[in-house]
């Protein structure tokens, strides 16, 4: 069993779910948003997100994978499943578990635009400033955390942990290579 420390507790990630739905809520008001989750790592944040809003929203997903060879990524990314909903002139929030490098969320959002969206913005729950590779600010963030490998609340470690509650840090820091584990 690999040692995990709580970083950030249910409770407290309840608390801030709710208060980026008010966010939210309030710039979109009277208006209708597409959610789109990155899975598979958002979809328990989107779970809890779309249940804080008080708007009319409807929701759809994509799968991105990200290519290299053996443990290193090489930042080239593809979509594997696309969204269904065409985005033409719709308000789009995209919305993702963590940016760390910045290249899924860079690549997702140029591929976006170029359907041309009436809005499109991004919501992350967490954010790892320190380790982008290529500039990129989210819309709306829960957390900004250090640069730590972390699983729960739909992050995995190998595709386990997804189902913790809290954001746990993995300690074996051996087990976590510097791409190992991250699948998206
Ligand atoms: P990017 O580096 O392109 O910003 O993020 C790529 C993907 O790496 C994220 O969507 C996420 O699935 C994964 N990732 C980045 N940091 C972590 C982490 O600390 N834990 C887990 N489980 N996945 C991560």
């Amino acid at each position: 069993m690999i040692k995990k420390e709580i970083l950030i507790t249910s409770a407290a990630i309840d608390r801030r779910v709710a208060e980026i739905a008010d966010v939210i809520s309030r710039d979109y008001e009277g208006k209708e948003v597409l959610l789109i989750g990155i899975l598979k790592g958002a979809f328990v944040f989107m779970a809890d997100l779309i249940r804080k809003l008080h708007l009319s929203c409807k929701v759809d997903f994509v799968r991105l994978a990200s290519y290299g060879t053996g443990t290193v990524s090489s930042g080239k990314i593809m979509i594997t499943k696309d969204i269904e909903t065409p985005i033409k002139g719709k308000n789009v929030l995209i919305v993702e578990d963590i940016v760390d490098t910045g290249l899924t969320l860079s690549f997702l959002v140029e591929k976006l635009k170029e359907r041309d969206p009436h809005s499109l913005k991004v919501c992350v729950f967490l954010d790892k400033k320190e380790r982008r590779k290529t500039p990129f600010e989210a819309d709306y963030i829960g957390f900004d955390i250090p640069d730590r490998f972390v699983v729960g609340y739909g992050l995995d470690f190998n595709e386990m942990y997804r189902f913790l509650p809290d954001i746990c840090e993995i300690k074996d820091s051996q087990e976590i290579g510097e791409e190992n584990g991250r699948s998206m």
